[in-house]
């Protein structure tokens, strides 16, 4: 009797089995080669989303291969679970930050489990209990120790509709990057961390990166923006004064003709305040000072800016010149000063064009003549001229005798300068982790000793959406007594920055019970590395490099041996539906629930990863979703159908060549979808062509089917085919291959069998075309051996491009190849 395809049983039963065994729980095994897959950790909003999921099932397909292979696997998860949304709720709804965020990772953690991930749960780390946030507190502490935590009174971005300052990371344009509204600068008193001191390190640590995508180190390298250049000192004529740039192009500085300062750098109102036009200079500072907020990017506003009337000394031309202030030179970056150097700089090109100033041509293009009238600036290295004994250099001959010219002189020093910003991790809300540090009229900022930690959030908060943190109107948490002097003392109310949770989690899972330290030092050292991390590209410049900066101090601290914590990163693209992202605020989110309950588990993830390799967008299609349930039914009832033979334990299959024409290829296909199916999961994570090779496999199989059982050889051959076919499955639909693979009569687990392997000489595919496409239209195809490497190939293609003249190899700007199936040539 045949029996329906019933996933719902199916997949509960084997999630139970699973768990029951506790089956993905690792420990440290000294003996065992050890792999370390990593999904972001969700954050409690409510529901999981796709976007998550897919994130988690690449992550699963991944554990589940390197556990048949034989490794040791940990793979966990947890909750990122403090954060603004958990208080707004409490604001709208009355509901308790606390009771919100544990209702809904109930709720999601039993989505996951309903998904059949197979993490290790006696890891799992809640980032909102005492029990982890005790350890944030106790890094903060170290920090401070070291001199790498810091309160200073700065101007900080504010978040009008959060009410919190927001780190520079969390402004996107100027705008916060959580709920969009216009930045505003405040002047507040705020903890920082020293990421400045981690600088060239984090840019340097890139050369061991080399398996991040270049999109995400590009990012991170903007970020930290280190220039290298020079400092140097143009006195202030009558005055003792001077005012001190930086520059990168020391080379052009006899070409300077005015220095600009920033509204803000101190001297601005100083000099005005000498000039005849003090009252109105000063409103314009005060007036520029306050539109600093609204400040883009420089060069994208209107260059605006007023002369001081006080003049500065060119100490390389000894010429006089202005000294301006100007909205377009920035406080935050360099000194606030700027030596203008008009005819190779543009926006001083702008700027001297507005108000008539001089402009002096000093470098020219090898070769080239001095212009007549510029019409822009000319910004490129070139060859020095009007530069006096300098004259006639090229830039880094001027450069390095123009630095030491400075330091001879003592007006200047060769110096290194990066865009990075120290982090400012004080928040002013609730729903975070309380900063350990108690405010003594006496002694002033006191650490609270290591054995008073956790410092918990109390309990009895009332929730208001108005200014300032709810902490400060609870009496029973500010009063304290200061542990120094055992006077009455005040605790600090600020929380921190929900991203220093998210710095370290990965450390933890690692002992989630260590109760001395954040985490065990020998469990950290047999784990980490994080040896495949996988997650959004929209992580790139936040997460990412604060938790490099942490891995990089507790190395320092002596917590861990390790530089770089994901030496392999996977950026996983979006998930698309009609046209845009699916998220909430679209409305055009499916409800993964309803997927589950339709189709089953084991469809949603082969879906999910079918569509599209996992670093490009996947596009949401319904029918999709159909053909990969039609294809696990197929398969379940071929299983029904053929039960005698695949059942039968008197075939025992061989490995050996057979030589039968009517069986070798199944045999051979049998071996060439082993080798394709490790390759793309081992090599590119091609998840898709994974799947879509075992389709056509299962094709292979079912066609041949009548033939092959002709004979007890062929039988054989099905049999071993099908068990192969159901292992190679098994990562992506672990539940229906489970099942089966029960129902064929095996006494172990599936998860706990042995990813099947091939015959070199069998797998061998003779010749494979590959598709050539000029700027991704379809050119030419090309058939060649498989497996030829991919510079091979792509000289072959550029050989045939020559012969049919489609393009001339100085054309070429790139060559993309993609797996043994297309070469596209971009020109
Ligand atoms: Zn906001
Ligand atoms: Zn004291």
């Amino acid at each position: 009797m045949k029996e329906g395809y019933n996933f719902q049983k199916i997949e509960e039963k084997w999630q139970k089995t699973w768990e029951k065994n506790a089956l993905f729980e690792c420990e440290e095994n000294p003996r065992k080669k050890k792999y370390y897959c990593l999904e972001m950790y969700p954050y409690p909003s409510g529901k999981i989303h796709m976007g998550q999921i897919r994130n988690y099932t690449i992550g699963d397909v991944i554990a589940r291969y390197k556990r048949m292979k034989g490794l040791n696997v940990l793979h966990p998860i947890g909750w990122d679970a403090f954060g603004m949304p958990a208080e707004n709720a409490a604001i709208k709804k009355g509901i308790h930050p606390q009771k919100w965020t544990l209702e809904n990772i109930s709720h999601m953690k039993s989505q996951l489990k309903r998904l059949g991930f197979s993490y290790d749960w006696s890891r799992e780390v809640n980032t909102c209990l005492p029990e982890y946030y005790k350890w944030n507190q106790w890094i903060f502490l170290k920090l401070l120790e070291n001199g790498l935590a810091y309160k200073k009174n700065d101007l900080v971005n504010w978040c009008p509709q959060c009410k919190t300052v927001l780190a520079n990371e969390q402004v996107i344009g100027d705008k916060c990057w959580r709920c969009d509204s216009i930045v505003e600068q405040k002047e507040m008193e705020q903890w920082f961390l020293k990421i400045t001191d981690y600088a060239e390190e984090l840019l340097s640590g890139h050369k061991s990166l080399e398996k991040w995508s270049d999109n995400v180190l590009t990012m991170q390298k903007n970020w930290i923006g280190k220039s290298t250049g020079a400092h140097i000192s143009f006195p202030i004529l009558g005055s003792s004064k001077s005012v001190e740039i930086f520059t990168t192009r020391i080379d052009t500085i006899f070409g300077a003709t005015f220095l600009v300062l920033s509204p803000e750098h101190p001297l601005s109102k100083e000099l005005s305040s000498h000039s005849g036009q003090k009252d109105k200079l000063n409103d314009w500072i005060e007036r520029n000072i306050r539109d600093h907020n609204s400040r883009k990017e420089p060069g994208e506003e209107e260059k605006e800016g007023v002369d001081t009337g006080k003049k500065a000394i060119n100490p390389f031309t000894g010429e006089e010149i202005p000294i301006w202030i100007a909205n377009y030179v920035l406080m935050d970056y360099g000194t606030g000063a700027i030596m203008a150097v008009p005819a190779h700089d543009q926006r001083d090109f702008e700027f001297a064009r507005k108000y008539s100033l001089p402009i002096k041509e000093v470098i020219i293009p090898q070769g080239a003549s001095p212009a007549i009238q510029m019409d822009r600036a000319f910004e490129d290295h070139g060859i020095l001229i009007n530069s006096g004994p300098f004259s006639g250099k090229n830039f880094d001959e001027a450069e390095e005798t123009m630095v030491e010219y400075t330091i001879d002189k003592k007006f200047g020093r060769r110096s290194t300068l990066y865009r990075l910003r120290d982090w400012g991790v004080s928040r002013q809300r609730y729903w975070g982790t309380p900063i350990p540090v108690i405010y003594c009229d006496k002694c002033g900022i006191v650490g609270v000793p290591y054995e008073d930690l956790p410092v918990t959030l109390p309990v009895d908060v009332e929730f208001k959406r108005e200014e300032g943190s709810p902490l400060k109107k609870s009496e029973a948490f500010v009063k304290t007594i200061c542990p120094k002097c055992n006077r009455e003392a005040r605790r600090e109310t600020d929380t921190m920055d929900t991203f220093f949770d998210s710095s370290w989690y990965f450390f933890r899972y690692c002992s989630p019970v260590e109760g001395n330290l954040p985490f065990d030092k020998k469990a950290a050292k047999y784990w980490l590395p994080v040896d495949l991390y996988i997650g959004g590209v929209e992580h790139a410049i936040l997460h990412l490099i604060y938790a490099r900066f942490f891995c990089k101090f507790l190395r320092d601290f002596g917590l861990t041996n390790v530089d770089e914590p994901f030496p392999h990163l996977l950026s996983q693209g979006m998930v698309i539906k009609d046209g845009v992202k699916m998220s909430k605020s679209k409305g055009n989110v499916v409800d993964p629930d309803e997927i589950v309950k339709k189709y089953g588990a084991d469809t949603l993830r082969l879906f999910i990863l079918f569509a599209a390799p996992p670093e490009k967008e996947f596009i949401w299609d319904e029918k999709g979703i159909e053909g990969c349930f039609r294809f696990l039914s197929r398969m379940w009832t071929f299983f029904q159908e053929n039960r005698a033979i695949l059942c039968d334990k008197s075939l025992k299959a061989e490995q050996k060549a057979i030589n039968r024409n009517d069986l070798t290829r199944v045999q051979e296909k049998m071996h060439q979808t082993i080798r394709k199916v490790s390759e793309d999961i081992q090599r590119r994570y091609h998840l898709n062509t994974a799947i879509s090779s075992l389709m056509e496999f299962f094709n292979l199989i079912k066609s041949e089917r009548g033939v092959i059982i002709q004979s007890s050889e062929g039988k054989t051959l099905l049999k071993n085919a099908f068990e192969n076919l159901i292992l190679l499955l098994s990562p992506f639909a672990p539940h229906i291959c489970e099942e089966i693979w029960e129902r064929i009569g095996k006494k172990s687990l599936i998860v706990c069998s042995e990813w099947p392997s091939f015959d070199p000489e069998l797998a061998k595919e003779e010749m494979v075309t590959i598709v050539v496409q000029i700027n991704g239209k379809l050119r030419d195809r090309l058939e060649v051996e498989r497996d030829l490497p991919e510079c091979v190939i792509n000289k072959m293609v550029m050989e045939l491009t020559r012969i049919k003249k489609t393009v001339r190899a100085k054309e070429v700007k790139k060559i993309i190849y993609i797996d043994n199936r297309l070469v596209n040539i971009v020109i």
